[in-house]
């Protein structure tokens, strides 16, 4: 394991035992556990795992959700797309004032664009899987029930994912040094 740049001590990595709040996603209601720290002289950062692979776990429960998606919800699942938001409203035949609206809080997604929505997250933003059909036919029943308990003041508690899988392997190509506040920058 590398050495701090700014104390130069070796980082000793160690697992939190407290669930991180995954704000970094967009999302505030996604929490990481198991999520690794690297720990030197200057204290303990947390050592946040693959982005993207996350990113695929936090999308396929956001759409299994029995809940409008909400404002920071279209914001994320638009990004997984890496989409602006011109590219976003022509896939959903809608504008991109509409966009914005949604993303903003201005307005709440219908059911129907909601619907549409997760169904191509499925069909584009999700690896390919055996499981295709039943994840579609899941998504499509919790959107059915989701109509008859509607509440907005339910916020569906937190998503909760553990990260250990999500670390790449070590020494792998994707193996990245975690972001360091303090002296980073210019390599040695
Ligand atoms: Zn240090």
């Amino acid at each position: 394991m590398s050495a701090c740049l700014n104390c130069a001590s070796d980082y000793q990595k160690k697992t939190m035992r407290r669930p991180h709040r995954y704000v970094e996603s967009g999302l505030s209601f996604v929490l990481l556990t198991n999520m690794a720290a690297l720990v030197c002289k200057c204290g303990e950062q947390p050592w946040l795992p693959d982005a993207r692979s996350l990113s695929h776990a936090i999308t396929e429960q956001l759409i299994r959700r029995p809940l409008r998606l909400t404002f920071e919800c279209v914001r994320f699942l638009r990004k997984a797309f890496g989409m602006t938001s011109d590219e976003f409203a022509v896939l959903l035949g809608t504008t991109r004032q509409e966009v914005s609206r949604w993303e903003n809080d201005r307005a709440q997604i219908s059911g129907l664009m909601d619907l549409r929505l997760r169904l191509e997250v499925i069909d584009k933003v999700l690896p390919p899987r055996a499981a295709h059909r039943q994840l579609r036919d899941a998504v499509v029943a919790v959107m059915v029930k989701r109509v008859s308990s509607e509440d907005p003041t339910d916020n569906g508690g937190d998503i909760v994912i553990d990260a250990t899988p999500h670390y790449s392997r070590k020494g792998s190509r994707g193996d990245r040094q975690p972001r360091i506040a303090i002296g980073a920058g210019a390599g040695t």
